[in-house]
């Protein structure tokens, strides 16, 4: 999953992954035959509810035990959707029978002896979140984790048929199977069934044919995506598409579908990965932003690492409880590298803007608690509030980076990080199992010649220790250059608060402390400027560009109801920042190294 800092994102499992000779034939389960009617219709619609039935033959008059998951893979948190499961009816025949509850999120049934057993109920649909489901008047998304119970005493590996009822002129988009019948779909299996969102209402639709498959785009509101900002994000699928099919060198879907939400109080984006298709939430902002392409190919990108390629602690899921694991930055910062990789081998952005991405992560790591690559991602079920929780994506993108930069250097570019995932691919997905860490770093081993990475892990990814970007760089033929700029400063630091911006801190000897600037006041105007303006800063500083020294200006604050003018003198301070450039005078293998980066090729 992936989500911005604005808001948040994520990832998923697989069809038939790990998919075993089931050990029973239907004859031996205790149910068979399963079916999911779902309706949503502009009644459920009214009550902000989907309601479900399922359906299953018994043989006798044995107790059934049926749960719902806790958690949508991708989505590494416990969010117990049987919470918002109401109206709860069993019956056999149309006749009424008994249930009662197991557990928290397990319903028992009572059958009265051989026949068909339904069990009935609504789910509470009003959340704006991708692991969940959300409805409108005209629309409605859901994640079968949310809606689909499965019989706790089997090995997940039944197959159903799911029907939708809705309205007639209503739409349904999904990626599971469809049937014969309109509005009916298969799954072969349970992880299958829970691992394909669906949109029912009125929406958006098309599809066109990228390489021999279907791509599918379903976008709500209706309108909403129109015209040129649907054509754009259109091409950029179709370019983001070659460079990350040539990672793997296999399309392991034959359709794909992208569903896309947009709704004015969503703040920021987030999108959530599945097997084939993903569900995207966003500000309408951020329509035609390079944002939401770079949202796009690292969900995409999931489809190969996490929903297939997947650590072997998430291998098969277990919808009862959490899953940790060390390797999620493989699963999650290693896709967020290569879609950065994908959008500038895809042409969608430039060299530059692919320095500079990367770049904007450095920053973001060093502005935050060291923390371990494995830490990090054990404790993303936990959401840490030093801020680290989600730092396994950039740091991880970071690594996955640096660990390209090692392996094409140590072969000479004959071999890179494409190399590692296709080679764990092969052997853990293909194969039909998650993979080991021994697995993934014997990978990376191989492709760099034999170089033993296990210094590397030591300190980069169970350890603490920054990464060296002065030496990692130049094999690539890149550089950090530091710039130094004098700005004014005024040395107060400030808090958006329910009546305006709040001083929370003011620096020692600064131009605010000197002016009499006090903890606690709401800052007003700056030399003229509204400090509600969202480009205070840069209007600041354009506005003293040039000025010297000691130029008068006021500070106008609110301070137990009385507004002060407060007269204060320009500072100025060096502020540093570095820029990821490429180096001029790099040598001729950086430089090949270097456009192996920008281009995927591996020439030695
Ligand atoms: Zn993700």
């Amino acid at each position: 999953m992936v989500t911005t800092r604005i808001a948040g994102a994520l990832s998923l499992a697989l069809i038939g992954a790990g998919a075993i000779t089931p050990a029973s034939t239907p004859e031996d389960e205790a149910v068979s035959s399963i079916r999911y009617e779902v309706t949503f219709d502009a009644g459920t619609a009214r009550e902000r509810v989907i309601h479900v039935d399922m359906s299953f033959d018994v043989t006798n008059d044995d107790v059934v035990a049926l749960s719902l998951p806790r958690w949508t893979p991708g989505s590494y948190s416990l969010d117990e959707f049987a919470q918002n499961v109401v109206n709860v009816r069993a019956t056999q025949n149309e006749v009424d029978i008994r249930w009662d509850k197991a557990d928290f999120d397990t319903w028992r049934v009572y059958p009265t002896g051989r026949g068909r057993v339904t069990m009935s109920f609504d789910y509470g649909a009003d959340q704006l979140d991708n692991g969940n489901a959300w409805t409108q008047p005209d629309f409605a998304f859901f994640n079968g984790t949310n809606i689909f119970l499965y019989p706790e005493d089997t090995d997940l590996s039944f197959d159903s048929e799911i029907v939708f009822r809705t309205e007639a002129d209503w739409r349904v988009a999904t990626g599971l199977t469809a049937g014969g019948v309109a509005r009916t779909y298969t799954a072969a299996d349970y992880h299958e069934l829970v691992d394909m969102p669906t949109f029912v209402g009125r929406f958006d639709v098309d599809s066109m044919q990228i390489g021999g498959r279907w791509y599918r785009l379903a976008t709500y509101p209706e309108g909403v995506m129109a015209g040129r900002d649907r054509t754009l994000l259109w091409d950029q699928i179709q370019r983001m598409m070659p460079p990350m099919q040539e990672v793997f060198d296999a399309v392991p879907w034959d359709h794909y579908t992208t569903l896309l939400v947009f709704d004015e109080s969503f703040g920021g984006g987030s999108a959530l990965e599945h097997s084939n298709s993903h569900l995207g939430i966003y500000h309408p902002n951020f329509l035609g932003s390079p944002t939401l392409a770079s949202i796009t190919a690292h969900e995409i990108f999931h489809g190969w690492n996490v929903k297939r390629m997947r650590p072997a602690d998430l291998w098969p899921y277990d919808y009862d409880q959490a899953m940790p694991t060390e390797l999620l930055w493989i699963s999650e910062g290693i896709t967020d590298y290569y879609a950065d990789l994908a959008l500038v081998r895809g042409g969608i952005v430039s060299p530059e803007s692919f320095y500079e991405d990367t770049q904007l992560k450095i920053d973001q790591v060093s502005g935050t608690p060291p923390v371990a690559l494995e830490d990090a991602s054990l404790s993303t079920w936990i959401a840490p509030r030093d801020g680290t929780a989600m730092i396994y994506y950039p740091k991880g993108s970071l690594a996955g980076f640096a660990l390209d930069i090692l392996v094409r250097d140590a072969s000479n570019n004959a071999r890179s990080l494409d190399d590692v995932l296709q080679s764990v691919y092969r052997d853990s997905y293909v194969g039909g199992r998650g993979f080991t860490e021994d697995q993934w770093w014997r990978a990376v081993s191989e492709a760099a010649g034999g170089f033993s990475f296990e210094a590397f892990h030591d300190a980069y990814i169970d350890g603490r220790e920054p990464y060296p970007w002065a030496e990692l760089l130049p094999l690539a033929g890149l550089r950090l250059r530091a710039d130094v700029t004098r700005v004014p400063r005024i040395g107060v630091t400030s808090q958006g608060s329910a009546e305006g911006v709040r001083v929370a801190a003011v620096g020692p000897g600064s131009a605010g402390a000197d002016a009499g600037v006090q903890v606690g006041d709401l800052l007003i105007t700056v030399a003229g400027v509204d400090v509600g303006n969202t480009d205070f800063g840069a209007v600041f500083r354009a506005s003293f560009a040039g000025a010297p020294p000691g130029t008068r200006y006021d500070i106008v604050v609110e301070r137990g109801g009385q507004r002060l003018t407060l007269p204060a003198e320009l500072r100025f301070e060096d502020v540093t920042s570095y820029v990821l450039e490429e180096d001029p005078a790099a040598g001729e293998k950086a430089a090949r190294i270097r456009n192996g980066l920008l281009t995927g090729s591996t020439q030695s």
